[in-house]
């Protein structure tokens, strides 16, 4: 077994964005104070979308200027074009995520784009990041199968990642943005990508309840970095039926009792999930935090 991967929380971002109730930039920031505090080694907190397209990410320059200094704890922002880079780069980001799906109908939906022209797009804005220093990883949706397009070979997404790589690009992603994968697809990708000589990590919704089986697939083959979502909250607005990421605190239960050590404060987690589902006025995917924690080696 390998040692514990980076855990970035994308629900500041991946989170919110699928939620019916918009939450201020104050709240936001206080969200990703929260995380911080908890001890995750990384938030993705804001994402550089039109206001009009996605509401719920307005305000993205504010709710980085309100979260407090959070020593430890790298401030991250997802990027779909030049604009959202610009943005980004001016709002003081500390990493990059740029995501687009490897199917042309979901990337005709999602940003207005192609997947040629995404992967276009993704080196030129390497080229940036490079001169920026600015690391920036690359986040491949659909890479488990599209809302639009049905099944999605593992050749085809290992094909578009190895024409994305390069200089600039500090770590790939293998997305399940509809929740739909198998822990024996994660193996695929994930051996696939072993020679691509950066790190290499999971993105996964819980939409099919296959989530968790697909992060310990995922861990027991050495993935460098999970993203997930405190409570499990998320989707993605512009794929049908697409419900919340993997949950955090859920998540770090399941690495600490496994001996997988995260330096991640679950019992400080779960407060801020009640926390989170008292802001958002409902319950929230995530299991942990309504059970409890349980000490499992007694000491
Ligand atoms: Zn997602």
């Amino acid at each position: 077994m390998s040692g514990a991967p980076i855990i970035c929380d994308v629900g500041p971002r991946d989170g919110l964005q699928n939620e019916s109730r918009t939450l201020t930039p104050q709240v936001r920031a206080e969200l990703c104070e929260r995380l911080a505090a908890a001890g995750l080694p990384r938030v993705e907190a804001v994402s550089f979308v039109h206001p009009e397209r996605v509401p719920q990410m307005a305000g993205a320059e504010e709710v980085l200027s309100l979260w407090a200094d959070s020593p430890g704890t790298v401030r991250a922002g997802l990027i779909l074009n030049e604009k959202g880079y610009d943005r980004a780069l001016a709002a003081g980001v500390e990493e990059l995520h740029l995501a687009f799906p490897v199917t042309d109908e979901f990337c005709a939906r999602n940003q207005n784009t192609t997947v040629k022209d995404a992967i276009a797009l993704t080196r030129r804005l390497a080229e940036r990041a490079h001169g920026d220093g600015l690391p920036l990883t690359i986040t491949l949706g659909a890479s488990f199968g599209c809302p639009f397009e049905g099944a999605v070979s593992p050749s085809h997404v290992l094909s578009v990642a190895e024409r994305v790589l390069g200089e600039g690009i500090s770590e790939l992603l293998f997305a399940d943005t509809i929740g739909v994968g198998v822990p024996t697809q994660v193996r695929t990708l994930l051996s696939g990508a072993a020679g691509f000589g950066v790190p290499i990590g999971c993105h996964l919704h819980n939409t099919r309840n296959t989530g968790f089986a697909n992060a310990l697939a995922a861990v027991e083959a050495g993935v460098a970095v999970l993203d997930a979502s405190l409570g499990g909250t998320g989707g993605c607005p512009f794929a049908p039926r697409a419900t919340g990421n993997i949950c955090t605190e859920d998540l770090v239960y399941m690495l600490h009792g496994m001996g997988i050590e995260t330096g991640i404060d679950l019992d400080a987690l779960i407060g801020h999930a009640g926390w989170l589902a008292e802001q958002l006025g409902k319950d929230l995917p995530g299991q942990v935090y309504k059970a409890g924690n349980f000490n499992l080696t007694g000491r």
